[in-house]
């Protein structure tokens, strides 16, 4: 359900191999009646298989049975071989949503979703098998979730209709669409909308948890809520909104996946900028629309560093990412990709001998490969060899010919060994005299080309280091095709 759960699926897969290689379909007349059942249900539940269908037998790759099973397989990110393999039959015997993947049953055309920002939920039943207030702040928390990275705000109530009606029931409980006892369906959400439209159902036959021994009633809230928001499901296996439970998902570790985030923020924009930053426009309640705006005349950043052939560009709680290989420039969050990083970094540089991003953030600094944070970190700066006086960094680059990065505070300089990993002496030296033309504060700088790229609020100077001098002045937002 998430990138940790996704570290795990293939203990899952190999539990799964084990476990189901034992139970091949020609075990006996009785197990293959209840396999076809169950393949039978399955896909007319949630493939939109047509109920009268019965080939299983006459199974031509033409077959609309074989097309669903295909059809399923690709979804669920299982290989598709159109025929009921153990990895097949044993992803139907999963506990899952009861949502369908294909075919929702929305009556609403397009893309349900709340035209207003400030939603009202009401827990109307609970369970027995969970005290009140665990249940309140399970629910409590997969809100906050999708509270988080949206401009949706989320308040209770406790009479009355509330636009997100979350209760427990077991089998048929009034719409339709009963419930199966303990396993298989543990819940179901409905889009947007009046009436049923958003409210949530937990099948109380589960055993619902606070942690994941049982059935994780936060971690199956906050999928179901991405439902109850418009949300369909993911066939990416990093989501939340996989349509399948997994028990592995480490709890501490929880986040959304970049896919989940798109997806939410594709109907509802990004969460209104926070105070601490007023110079930064704000297009909340835009539907799609980023915050802070790549194209923004005025857009500053905080850091900038290239990662294996790409760019990355920080702003507050966020980053661009930019390749040079297709004009479009990806926007995310900074904990969908590093949950440990801080917002708003003062520095960042990557070191490509050592496939390494360091970032920066007042006195300490983090190691990341790729989207790893590596143990040992946050460092103090005061390891690199900064005195104590130096508080942070403003900006920094490394020389990926010459194996030397350099430190930018405020109108100084610093040159550090990355081979030898210790500064050079002689240093601080004054920026502008070894780099003629940069002569205010750097907020931002990163090398690629042969050339320095050095930021400061929304101007852009472009440095060559050879002939030593400024080559073109350009606005910061010029890598975004704006
Ligand atoms: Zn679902
Ligand atoms: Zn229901």
């Amino acid at each position: 359900m998430n990138s940790v759960a996704m570290k795990n699926l293939p203990i899952a897969l190999l539990l799964c191999v084990a476990v189901c290689s034992a139970y091949p379909l020609d075990r006996g007349a009785k197990d293959k009646d209840d396999s076809l059942d169950l393949v039978q249900q399955y896909l007319e539940n949630y493939y939109n298989l047509p109920k009268d269908v019965k080939q299983f037998f006459r199974r031509k790759d033409s077959s609309p049975v074989v097309k669903k099973i295909q059809e399923m397989q690709t979804f669920l990110g299982l290989e598709v071989t159109g025929k009921l393999d153990t990895d097949t039959l044993e992803m139907m015997r999963k506990p899952r949503c009861g949502v369908p993947d294909v075919g929702y049953f929305s009556i609403f055309p397009g893309m349900p979703k709340w035209r207003k920002s400030q939603l009202t939920y009401r827990i109307v039943g609970y369970t027995l098998d969970l005290p009140k207030d665990a249940v309140d702040s399970a629910i409590e928390k997969a809100l906050k979730v999708w509270e988080e990275v949206t401009p949706l705000t989320f308040s209770r109530i406790y009479e009355g209709e509330a636009d997100i009606m979350i209760t427990f029931a077991v089998r048929e409980h009034g719409d339709f669409i009963p419930f199966d006892g303990p396993g298989k369906v543990l819940a179901h959400a409905y889009a947007p909308g009046p009436g049923i439209y958003g409210d949530a159902h937990f099948d109380d036959d589960e055993q619902w948890t606070e942690d994941t021994l049982g059935t994780n009633l936060f971690l199956v809230a906050a999928h179901e809520l991405g439902h109850s928001l418009g949300l369909f499901h993911s066939s990416d296996p990093e989501a939340l909104m996989y349509p399948v439970y997994n028990k592995f998902t480490d709890l501490t570790q929880f986040h959304l996946s970049q896919d989940d985030v798109n997806g939410i923020q594709s109907l509802y924009g990004s969460p209104p900028d926070s105070h601490d930053n007023p110079e930064v426009p704000t297009e909340s309640g835009t539907p799609g629309s980023a915050t802070p705006a790549m194209c923004d005349p005025a857009l500053s950043f905080d850091a900038i560093s290239t990662l294996r052939g790409e760019i990355l560009f920080f702003k507050d709680r966020h980053f661009w990412r930019k390749t040079l290989r297709t004009p479009e420039t990806g926007f995310y969050l900074i904990s969908s990709f590093w949950p440990n990083l801080p917002s708003g970094v003062d520095a960042a540089y990557e070191v490509i001998s050592k496939d390494t991003v360091f970032i920066f953030k007042g006195n300490q600094f983090w190691a990341i490969r790729g989207n790893e944070v590596q143990a040992g970190y946050p460092r103090n700066i005061q390891t690199l060899g900064f005195p104590p006086t130096v508080r942070k960094i403003d900006a920094a680059t490394s020389d990926k010919e010459k194996k030397k990065t350099y430190f930018f505070v405020e109108d100084k300089y610093w040159k550090f060994d990355e081979k030898r990993w210790s500064m050079e002496p002689g240093f601080p030296k004054e920026t502008a005299d070894d780099f003629p033309g940069i002569d205010t504060k750097v907020d931002a700088v990163f090398e690629t080309f042969g050339f320095f790229y050095f930021f400061s609020g929304s101007s852009q100077l472009e440095f060559d280091p050879n002939a030593k001098k400024v080559t073109h002045v350009l606005k910061s937002n010029s890598w975004f095709n704006c």
